[in-house]
């Protein structure tokens, strides 16, 4: 891959033509923009470009060759040139940015520049940023320094003020739909033509919010599956049956040694919201605003048939229901006991309005 196939983010690829075409590379810049849309890897293909040694036109090409010593060790991930800094941690410590201080102030190897990415850079203790400060107010020659965050607000406005901005934004449904299908392998050996197929593609993309990262996570979590089997037992919830309910959704969120509870909890939320996204749609339907668009058109008449079965104060109920448990959640409560009270309280809440309009 180079440079020129990174489709998700038009307006960075061509912010940085016309930055190289000018020769007006800045010594740092922050790639700021929510998880998933493309930060670190527009961040990799750029640090291609800078390094790479096979470049027909080396200072206005925006494009690397790919195929030189320089681009493949970018992609192998030890070019000498490049020092890339991950969050492994929950913090970025001194100790990393003193590692790349170090690097900095050294002559390049092969090629003129020495490019440093500090991904998450908002994880950065203030020791850290502290730290990293010093090497951006007086940058040694050809350094370039990429950071990626999620939000400017969290990263100190000292260092904000000696970078540049670029803005990366939501992925366009349309290319969201392409990346998936090219990248995501239940995607690639799916029959494209099939009905399931296409439901399942055009549902992904909407529930991704423009995130190749988050539709990669729901793919992992076999959220195309668990979705439907979770909707079909909110369709037909009774109080007899809340038990297995929870039990199943509880299956689906296991114990992982490296993620720990915070692991649990992230899945958690994933089908909590999906519960969110449904009963949000039923209110809709409610109150005869579904042309407005559901989340969930291919469960239209499931959900119009719960609408008819729930008066809208209920559904709202339910939803405020699960929303107080997503509140539990962050407060770390045992995850069991919440999950197995919210299908009861839910199943409960249906029980005693049935027939209700
Ligand atoms: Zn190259």
């Amino acid at each position: 891959m180079s440079f020129k196939q990174v489709l998700s983010q038009p307006h960075a690829v061509s912010h940085f033509q016309s930055v190289l075409a000018r020769g007006r590379l800045a010594h740092a810049y922050v790639f700021c923009g929510p998880d998933g849309v493309g930060k670190a890897l527009f961040a990799r293909e750029l640090v291609k470009t800078l390094l790479c040694s096979g470049r027909s036109d080396k200072e206005t090409s925006p494009d690397a060759c790919d195929q030189c010593e320089s681009c493949k060790a970018v992609d192998s991930g030890d070019n000498p040139d490049l020092f890339w800094i991950t969050l492994d941690y929950k913090v970025i410590k001194i100790e990393a940015i003193r590692e790349l201080e170090r690097l900095a102030v050294l002559k390049p190897h092969g090629a003129r520049r020495r490019v440093f990415v500090i991904e998450d850079a908002e994880r950065m203790n203030a020791e850290a940023a502290n730290c990293l400060l010093k090497t951006l107010e007086e940058p040694p020659r050809g350094v370039v320094i990429l950071l990626t965050a999620t939000s400017l607000a969290r990263l100190p406005r000292t260092i904000v003020s000696r970078c540049q901005v670029v803005r990366f934004q939501p992925i366009e449904p349309a290319t969201l739909k392409k990346l998936i299908k090219k990248n995501l392998d239940v995607f690639k050996e799916g029959d494209s033509d099939g009905d399931s197929y296409k439901e399942a593609l055009e549902w992904l993309a909407g529930a991704s919010c423009g995130s190749m990262g988050w539709a990669a996570r729901l793919v992992k979590e076999e959220a195309v599956t668990r979705r439907k089997k979770l909707f079909d037992r909110l369709s037909s919830l009774h109080m007899d049956d809340n038990f297995l309910v929870s039990q199943e959704v509880l299956d689906w969120c296991p114990y992982n040694k490296d993620e720990g509870l915070e692991g649990r909890r992230a899945r958690l939320r994933i089908w909590m919201c999906l519960m969110l996204e449904f009963y949000r749609d039923v209110l809709l339907c409610k109150v005869g605003a579904d042309e407005l668009g559901l989340f969930n058109m291919d469960y239209r008449d499931k959900i119009a048939a719960k609408a008819r079965q729930l008066s809208e104060r209920t559904v709202e109920e339910i939803m405020g229901e699960i929303n107080s448990s997503l509140d539990g959640l962050r407060r770390n409560a045992n995850i069991n006991l919440l999950v197995e009270n919210m299908f009861t309280r839910i199943a409960r809440l249906e029980a005693n309005t049935y027939g209700a309009s």
